[in-house]
């Protein structure tokens, strides 16, 4: 039998760790390649997707003003993250991101994948990286759940992205209706939401829980909204019963905030938007 050869030539016993001088030359040069490679990828792939930064388009307040001309789209808030929630251009309906689809869900309660091309005249994402879990067993309500994740936050000073998956004993949750300009304010556009209650169901909620010091940049507190397993239906977070649930939880220390550079949004008085109208929309 023929030993194997480099360049045709045979082998011999003790010729095996001799490499020839082109070959050495061109494994030094693949070896500096893959050492760049590997040395300029994480940098590069880690400003493509940035870990641990919450982006937002538009503020909460603005949308309690009624400020809902989509202004940034979901192929550029794609770019900014693969989990989240929000809602449409004209309000029409509630949004949710997860594993990187969007989601649309109309006040009809049917959801549908947002295309690229729609707008969002507010919406909060983040590259999810969970770096801490929990479970959770029989919550009895949308407020117990609150009391529970408080437990588990390691600092309520730090947004924090949260995934919870689980079973629910029953789950309710709103859709609001698409509005045409003049648009109301958000108080006046709730009055027409529509609920849905819903029983044994599987399903995500994807939401964030923001420092209480960001009342009028953000919903301060916990704001979530639901996918079912099967991506049929959702809504935002009215109240829930969970049996079962696991968390994982994503501090994001860095906030990015894209404001609408539009004449609704420069002429808005978004400094009346109070504490107790914010609770009342979204709690
Ligand atoms: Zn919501």
């Amino acid at each position: 039998m023929v030993a194997p050869t480099f360049d045709g030539e045979p082998v011999r016993p003790g010729d095996s760790m001799k490499i020839p001088m082109m070959k050495r030359y061109r494994l030094f040069g693949l070896a500096v390649l893959l050492t760049l490679v590997l040395a300029i990828a994480p940098p590069v792939l880690a400003r493509l997707r940035p870990n641990h930064v919450v982006f937002q388009t538009s503020t909460i307040g603005a949308l309690l003003e009624g400020v809902y001309d989509g202004v940034t789209s979901f192929e550029d808030l794609k770019r900014n993250g693969n989990f989240g929630l929000g809602t449409v251009n004209d309000l029409d309906g509630e949004m949710i991101a997860l594993d990187g689809t969007y989601y649309q869900v109309k006040s009809n309660g049917v959801a549908s994948v947002i295309n690229n091309a729609m707008k969002t005249p507010f919406a909060v994402v983040t590259f999810f990286q969970p770096e801490q879990s929990a479970r959770l067993t029989n919550i009895a309500s949308f407020a117990a759940l609150q009391r529970s994740l408080d437990q588990v936050v390691t600092t309520k000073n730090i947004p924090v992205a949260i995934r919870l998956t689980g079973t629910f004993a029953s789950i309710k949750v709103r859709s609001v209706p698409r509005q045409t300009p003049p648009y109301p304010r958000l108080a006046d556009a709730v009055k027409h939401q529509a609920v849905f209650e819903l029983h044994n169901v599987q399903g995500t909620l994807v939401g964030f829980r923001m420092p209480l010091y960001m009342q009028g940049v953000n919903v301060p507190g916990y704001h979530f909204h639901l996918l079912t397993a099967d991506r049929r239906t959702g809504g935002h977070l009215l109240d829930c019963r969970i049996q079962l649930a696991s968390v994982a939880l994503d501090y994001t220390p860095e906030l990015r905030m894209l404001l609408p550079d539009t004449a609704s949004f420069r002429q808005t008085n978004l400094g009346e938007g109070t504490p107790t109208e914010i609770n009342r929309v979204e709690k």
